[in-house]
């Protein structure tokens, strides 16, 4: 299955053997991997030999008698040795790249890779980007920074696809609207909240992009939210999906493909998903409609594994068919563990709320965010959300009802709608927090 107007007849699956295989196939695969895992783990880490002493020999299929780990337990290991910590299972010598984490949950932190561990994410990533339907024949702006964080490995997969590479970074607008005019690129990696920036300008100027075809969203939620989507459509022309990775696991796992049924999980014989109850954190079957949050452990990482990860992201395995052939897990995030919040007993995401301002477009911008003390995840109606306007509109009384009327409705809870102006937003329109703690 390729994008819409994407004739091209090269086969439409990167890597058939492993993304088409069954269940018992994907289990086999992961069994035998995650066997020569666990020696490497138990002969190299003082960090997993406590961690797991007491375990015995544990096989994949008994993955759940092991405990979760963290990031405070990954910051702690890295602290106790720095700089790459007691969870280093090589020599340092064998390091060969080094990214560092954003540190939006404490202080920056470093993540190793040796040449193994590159070639590793840069396999899954080729899957998931070829997932989402780039192809060879495309030429992509990529908005995403070379470095210091591992979305900068993104290069090295458009580099393994064969794609024409237009490196820019985060944040720089004109460029893009140069490159759009200019017509050097036809396919759009970004942010959905800098897409969504692109796409008012675009619309101000009442501009159609030529070339444009595809826009790849990442980094945050927004490109599976219908009414996010629909309006960077209508105005780009193009057509967007969504991609997704995880710091600590690899920066690309995720890709929907064109069918747009969600994202296929593409870490298959590298890294393991389980699903467990947010709550009890019981172990649940990753089986269409279920709602769980995802736990990741490499089967082949080197430098840094990782076992039983707890990556905060509550999803949806979605049902249906959506028609690329592909037999991995398709899911939707439903939103970040650190951003929910719980009104009257009701847990709530800040995409939610996301969903129900994008449809208030061209009043509002798009963007908006909850904010609540950072101590209390429950917050008492009326719940403080902060919806960026137009310049010139913050006034708008009208606009403020009108909005807390639609959140009351679609999602039950009164609000209290604060408009603020973009000038008097703040944050780089790059990515947007959805949730602003005091
Ligand atoms: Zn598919």
């Amino acid at each position: 299955m390729n994008l819409p107007g994407d004739a091209c007849e090269r086969d439409s699956i990167w890597d058939r053997e492993v993304e088409t295989e069954d269940r018992a196939q994907a289990l086999a695969r992961g069994e035998a991997a995650w066997e020569r895992q666990w020696a490497h783990l138990m002969e190299h880490s003082d960090f997993y030999r406590n961690k797991f002493s007491g375990a015995g020999h544990v096989r994949l299929a008994d993955l759940s008698r092991l405990p979760f780990t963290g990031k405070a337990d990954l910051k702690a290991a890295i602290d106790e040795r720095p700089p790459f910590g007691t969870n280093l299972c090589v020599p340092e010598e064998r390091v060969k790249r080094v990214y560092q984490t954003s540190g939006t949950s404490g202080a920056p932190s470093v993540l190793a890779l040796t040449p193994s561990d590159i070639e590793m994410w840069t396999t899954i990533g080729t899957r998931t980007y070829y997932t989402s339907g780039i192809h060879d024949h495309n030429s992509v702006l990529s908005t995403f920074g070379a470095g210091p964080f591992v979305a900068g490995h993104t290069y090295f997969v458009l580099a393994r696809i064969g794609t024409r590479v237009v490196p820019l970074g985060p944040g720089d607008a004109d460029r893009v609207l140069f490159g759009m005019r200019a017509g050097i690129f036809d396919t759009l990696l970004t942010t959905p909240s800098f897409a969504q920036y692109l796409a008012n300008r675009l619309d101000k100027d009442g501009e159609k992009p030529r070339t444009l075809k595809h826009i790849v969203t990442g980094g945050e939620p927004g490109g599976g939210i219908p009414a996010v989507r629909d309006h960077i459509e209508s105005v780009t022309g193009a057509f967007v999906n969504e991609v997704m990775g995880i710091g600590d696991i690899a920066p690309s796992l995720f890709g929907e493909c064109p069918g747009r049924e969600g994202m296929h999980f593409s870490g298959g014989g590298h890294v393991w998903v389980e699903l467990v109850d947010p709550d009890s954190r019981e172990p649940m079957a990753i089986e269409p409609g279920a709602v769980g949050e995802l736990v990741y452990t490499h089967l082949t990482r080197e430098a840094h594994p990782v076992v039983r990860f707890l990556g905060g992201d509550l999803i949806e395995v979605q049902r249906g068919d959506c028609g690329c052939g592909r037999t991995t897990f398709r899911m939707r995030i439903i939103g970040r563990r650190d951003d929910m919040f719980i009104v009257r007993g009701v847990n709530v995401y800040p995409s939610a709320i996301l969903a129900v301002v994008a449809g208030f477009r061209p009043r509002v911008t798009g963007r908006a965010r909850v904010v609540r003390d950072a101590s209390n995840v429950s917050v008492e109606p009326p719940v403080p959300i902060e919806v960026e306007v137009p310049s010139g509109h913050a006034a708008d009384g009208q606009l403020a009802a009108d909005l807390e009327k639609a959140v009351r409705s679609a999602l039950t809870f009164r609000c209290r709608v604060e408009l603020i102006s973009e000038e008097n937003f703040g944050e780089a329109s790059y990515k947007t927090r959805l949730t602003r703690k005091t």
